[in-house]
């Protein structure tokens, strides 16, 4: 089978314009469309008329055109048929869930996901009626061993945050399917070098505020789904995106969409710096964490099924073992060496570093953070790309040495 070629799906969609000819495309700020016809509006709230179902708009909070523009770009670089965009990746991960979940349903998820999404599963879903069994996402025997009659959704991200497992995306997939389930994958981490839908996956969400955007300046996100799922999410009746209403700001999918053509050019420096990173902590004894080594328990298994000419992405892990350890270290990468800066997110330009544990998983209780392998010392590294590379790579070769990590 040939692979999917993201890069290329994205440059060969239809140009968008500007009014004038500009060569960028022009912003609709409109909240409400002119229908033309009377009798087509009607038909617009019955689902028969959509953009792509006979070009028409209605109001913002559904279809908007500049927002339609990213999420045809998403669409085509996931190799889904469709996508909507969101106000935010947890928007894009509850509507997503609550779409596929009713009252007394269940959920088989990760036990290693953000924090605010084993949050949503572990407190707010339970008092809606949709209870979720979380499992180790390397593990997809246990996925199958907590299905339940009643589970709708398998959902896990392709590189668990923050402990960086790989998942198994062709076997969920197959898993899912012959039990009737829907995958549901985050590629938050992973944007090119994976395309889950191709590998099986029906719905893959994202917080573009990360690597896709790039610039974190913006708090976004993506569904990307068959057309017939995006169009039940943005049913002006029923849909989860449409009657919760995370709707993007258009000035803000501009943004996104002029920066989504650079975005392979910065996943693969992201990648090629973090390679080279891990592989020097690792040759002078760091504990270091980077599924680019082969001393990563799922390497072989993320080099099976990622686009290769895309790597292994931007995030490492360095296991202090203790928080005052991981403290001391990320103090001295900002303020003695300008390595990176202490905060949380990932996918800048700047390398971003938090501990994880008294961070974005506080949600996740202690002893279920031990559980999943996440070490309170653990520091979760965000390469990012600018500084020349040998004095990034010197200078937290220098910072591990100096806090007495290594020898
Ligand atoms: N998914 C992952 C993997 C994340 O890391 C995050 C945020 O850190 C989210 C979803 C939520 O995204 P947002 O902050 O854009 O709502």
């Amino acid at each position: 089978m040939s692979r999917h070629d993201p890069e290329r799906a994205m440059t060969g969609i239809r140009r968008e314009f500007g009014e004038h000819g500009g060569v960028c495309m022009s912003i609709e700020r409109s909240s409400t469309f002119t229908v033309m016809k009377p009798g087509t509006m009607p038909e617009i709230f019955e689902g028969i008329r959509g953009p792509d179902k006979g070009g028409c708009f209605l109001y913002s909070r559904h279809f908007n055109p500049t927002n339609d523009v990213l999420a045809r770009q998403l669409a085509a670089m996931e190799h889904t048929e469709y996508a909507t965009t969101t106000a935010s990746g947890m928007a894009a991960v509850s509507c997503a869930l609550l779409q596929l979940c009713q009252q007394g349903d269940h959920i088989v998820s990760s036990d290693t996901i953000y924090g605010g999404s084993h949050a949503l599963m572990a407190e707010t879903l339970p008092a809606m009626g949709v209870r979720t069994t979380f499992v180790d996402p390397a593990d997809t025997a246990a996925f199958a061993k907590a299905i339940r009659p009643e589970t709708k959704v398998l959902y896990t991200e392709v590189l668990a945050n923050p402990t960086l497992k790989v998942s198994d995306i062709p076997a969920l997939a197959a898993l899912a399917h012959e039990r009737g389930c829907k995958l549901v994958i985050d590629n938050t981490f992973t944007p090119l070098c994976f395309s889950p839908a191709e590998l099986g996956a029906d719905v893959v969400v994202y917080s573009m505020t990360k690597f896709i955007n790039g610039a974190s300046d913006v708090i976004a996100g993506a569904i990307c789904a068959s057309r017939s799922f995006v169009y039940e999410l943005m049913d002006l009746h029923t849909g989860r995106v449409m009657l919760l209403g995370p709707t993007m700001d258009p000035r803000v999918a501009f943004d996104i969409s002029q920066r989504l053509p650079h975005l392979p050019l910065r996943m693969k420096e992201h990648s090629r710096r973090a390679l080279a990173i891990a592989r020097r902590l690792e040759e002078i004894g760091a504990p270091v964490c980077y599924p680019g080594l082969e001393s990563h328990p799922q390497h072989a298994r993320y080099e099976e099924t990622c686009n290769r000419e895309y790597g292994f992405g931007g995030m490492l892990t360095l296991d202090c073992k203790t928080t005052d350890k991981a403290n001391e270290l990320m103090d001295r990468l900002q303020n003695v060496e300008r390595f990176g800066l202490i905060a949380v997110s990932l996918g800048y330009f700047d390398t971003l570093m938090s501990c994880s544990g008294s961070s974005t998983s506080s949600e996740i209780a202690p002893e279920d953070q031990a559980k999943m392998g996440l070490s309170p010392g653990l520091l979760r590294i965000a390469v990012g790309y600018t500084g020349t590379f040998d004095d990034r790579v010197a200078q937290i070769e220098r910072s591990v040495k100096a806090v007495g990590l290594v020898d």
